[in-house]
């Protein structure tokens, strides 16, 4: 039986096999994308495949029950904060350095909240303090759940 590679999300690292059945189950179920196909072979609808990538939300539960941690995302940062700023609360699609990565600031869950342009651009290269700013919560690392897909709530 043909081996399917898992890779992980970004492709670089091979995580597994599994077989082509398993594997293009995983395409139905929208857990894994084709990384690379056999060319001109399908399978119903899908591309024979020689490796598949995860999605992004499975590669963090796989390194998570592998490890226990949760990898950074700054996606996940997003979810977590709820895409409203730590500064004023507004609507947020930026990720901002509480301490600066130019004073040594850890790109982590602790370190980062989700930010509006106009707070992150004020801030510009200084702590909350320097810029005369206060951060509305206090940054932690998420649950699984939190950083979940949001759209694949249904059971
Ligand atoms: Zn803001």
């Amino acid at each position: 039986m043909t081996q399917v590679a898992i890779l992980n999300a970004g492709g670089q690292q091979v995580l597994g096999f599994v077989t082509l059945r398993h594997a293009i189950g995983m395409l139905y179920r929208q857990v894994a994308r084709v990384h690379e196909a056999v060319p001109g072979e399908t399978f119903g609808p899908y591309p024979v495949p020689r490796s598949v990538e995860l999605v992004r939300y499975l590669y963090t539960k796989w390194i998570y029950e592998a490890t226990g941690k949760l990898p950074y995302s700054r996606e996940g940062v997003l979810r977590r904060d709820r895409r409203l700023c730590g500064y004023c609360g507004r609507s947020a699609d930026t990720v901002d350095h509480i301490l600066p990565r130019s004073k040594g600031g850890k790109t982590s869950w602790v370190n980062c909240v989700a930010a509006c342009w106009p707070c992150n651009n004020r801030k510009a290269d200084n702590t909350p303090t320097q810029a005369g700013m206060v951060l509305l919560v206090k940054p932690r690392v998420p649950t699984l759940q939190e950083i979940g897909p949001s759209l694949r709530r249904r059971k």
